[in-house]
């Protein structure tokens, strides 16, 4: 079921919880500004999720409201993640779905890294 991308950030959410070490997850970084952890349901050889440390709900949520050293920290981090894992190379995609159009099922931002193979057209119609 989509999230609402309007609704406040709700500290129940998995990533939130994920965060806070209520919850286990496969992590493959981790700095003051992002967590990453391999998704639970790959959809590509390599699936990471990167997600900041902060309560934002979604990338329009994050853009509006976070500070600029939590942007740039985030953003850097997303290609750490991708450089790191020897990604760039070969090449990889990221996706970040907002609201009900896309299909965001969790609402704790999180960047979706898809690599390891060719990815296919960018949307199945
Ligand atoms: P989205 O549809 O963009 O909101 O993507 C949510 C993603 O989170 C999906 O790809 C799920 O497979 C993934 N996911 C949900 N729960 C977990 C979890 N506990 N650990 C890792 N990935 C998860």
């Amino acid at each position: 079921m989509p999230i609402d991308p309007t609704l406040p950030y709700d500290d129940t959410n998995i990533f939130a919880r994920i965060l806070r070490g209520e919850m286990p997850c496969s992590k493959v970084y981790e700095d003051e500004h992002a967590l990453a952890f391999n998704d639970i349901f790959p959809q590509a050889p390599t699936h990471v999720l990167v997600i900041p440390k902060g309560r934002y709900v979604s990338w329009d949520d994050f853009s509006e409201r976070a500070s600029a050293e939590e942007i740039a920290g985030f953003v850097r981090a997303v290609a750490k993640v991708a450089r790191d894992k020897g990604l760039v190379a070969d090449g990889y995609r990221l996706l970040a779905n907002v609201g009900q159009h896309s299909g965001q099922e969790v609402a704790h931002l999180h960047v979706h890294i898809f690599a390891g193979g060719p990815l296919g057209p960018m949307l199945s119609r």
